[in-house]
């Protein structure tokens, strides 16, 4: 008998490409069949064949309280009554506004969308709206989404143009995306130097999340702001993962940088589809119906998914204690860990509830650290973890995302599965 997974993911095959809607789900670089979640509740996700896992991604961060936290199921039951959309200005979209500028003061204006990847491609047409120009700087291995100019694989010299990272984008869409390397100002100035006056934006990940967790190192983010003053460019800081996850401001708060710009994703809608770019309101007001640039969403600002951002949002406003809780949390995985890895190569690389490992490096900093790793040794060591229960990432290049919810007997779960890899 094969598991249900199994079976509904062939028949997933057959009608959806490659068995999944977003592709990393699909187990691609680890290798197997996905599992077909059915239903989830605090730190557990169980599958189609009643199995239970502990989830150490949590829908890729938004489920920082965990699965069904009351509040949040309460919000959304209750909105339920009240209809789903109307695609009419609402209270609880100026609620959310006012609560994200609370956690989050730079968020001076604030547009919802309904994913991380919209609020992107937004920031960055303001950007380019507000200074009339056309060219942007973003790093190596950060992703802002999946619209056309983000889609850039890094040229074999940093001055040497970037080629589509993906069939399907003409070059004509990435011809005004320099990239950068992550960690490393010099290549940044360079770039400044080449394209002097070109430059529109810089858009970064202030914590990188997608090739692994990297922290930004010291100096590195105030160097970005003063670079971008200098140029009259607009940092935009991508917090849909940070966002509300390091801290109630995010990563500008944890690390006390101000951008020009922000967005945010994942979390601000605690599981449900919300998306937000935001910032300073001289920027902000060059969008229609204000201003010249076009920016609309019919689902932008819905109510059952604002329902579900405001009760996340409002609870962690209120208990701010959640951040040192979850830290804490996490800390301990990085020292389980560090101990259990201790007689081999390994980058253990964590900031705030976010956290990776990659084996055979030492350290990880960038790109190009991360590609070096030994896939095959975490491959592995996911299939064991997920023997033991415990659903990890699948892939080497993300970070695993904490929540709440996990306590000590999970960890004590994650102790033991470690013990016997
Ligand atoms: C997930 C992510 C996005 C894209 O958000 P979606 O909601 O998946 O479109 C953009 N930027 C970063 C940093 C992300 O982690």
């Amino acid at each position: 008998m094969y598991p249900q997974s199994q079976i509904l993911f062939e028949r997933s095959k057959e009608l959806i490409p490659g068995g999944v809607n977003s592709p990393v789900r699909a187990f691609g670089s680890v290798g197997g069949s996905p599992l077909f979640i059915q239903k989830a509740s605090g730190s557990q996700l169980i599958d189609h064949d009643g199995r239970s896992y502990t989830d150490y991604i949590n829908s890729w961060g938004p489920m920082i309280l965990g699965h069904q936290f009351p509040s949040v199921v309460a919000a959304v039951k209750d909105q339920l009554s009240r209809g789903f959309s109307y695609g009419c200005p609402t209270e609880a979209e100026l609620k959310m506004t006012e609560l994200i500028k609370l956690m989050a003061p730079w968020a001076e204006k604030t547009r919802l969308t309904s994913s991380g990847t919209e609020a992107c491609m937004s920031a960055l047409r303001v950007a380019r709206g507000f200074t009339g120009k056309s060219k942007f700087i973003k790093f190596a291995g950060n992703y802002h989404g999946h619209a056309d100019p983000f889609l850039v694989k890094a040229g074999s010299g940093l001055l040497t143009f970037g080629v589509p990272g993906s069939a399907g984008v003409p070059k004509g869409a990435i011809e005004d995306t320099l990239v950068a390397t992550y960690n490393n100002l010099e290549s940044v100035s360079d770039l400044f130097t080449h394209f002097d006056g070109e430059i529109a934006a810089v858009i970064i990940e202030p914590v990188s999340g997608n090739m692994g967790c990297i922290p930004p190192k010291k100096g590195f983010l105030e160097g970005l702001k003063k670079l971008c003053k200098a140029n009259q460019c607009i940092l935009i800081f991508d917090e849909v993962m940070t966002g509300f996850r390091l801290s109630q401001g995010g990563a500008a708060d944890y690390y006390g940088i101000i951008p020009d710009m922000v967005t945010f994703g994942k979390v601000i809608g605690g599981g449900l589809p919300v998306g937000a770019f935001a910032g300073r309101a001289d920027i902000m007001d060059v969008l229609a119906p204000l201003g010249p640039v076009y920016q609309a969403g019919t689902l932008s600002g819905n109510p059952l998914a604002t329902a579900s951002g405001i009760a996340t949002l409002s609870h962690l406003h209120e208990h701010p204690e959640i951040y040192s809780s979850i830290e804490k949390t996490t800390m301990t995985i990085e020292r389980l860990l560090v101990n259990r890895f201790s007689n081999e190569p390994a980058a253990i690389n964590r900031v705030g509830s976010m956290i990776s490992i990659h084996f055979g490096i030492e350290e990880l900093s960038n790109l190009e650290d991360a590609t070096s790793a030994n896939t095959d040794r975490f491959n592995s060591f996911f299939h064991h973890m997920l023997k033991n229960g415990i659903y990890l990432p699948p892939s080497a290049f993300e970070s695993w995302f904490i929540s709440q919810s996990i306590k000590e007997r999970e960890l004590d779960q994650l102790e033991k599965a470690l013990s016997t890899f």
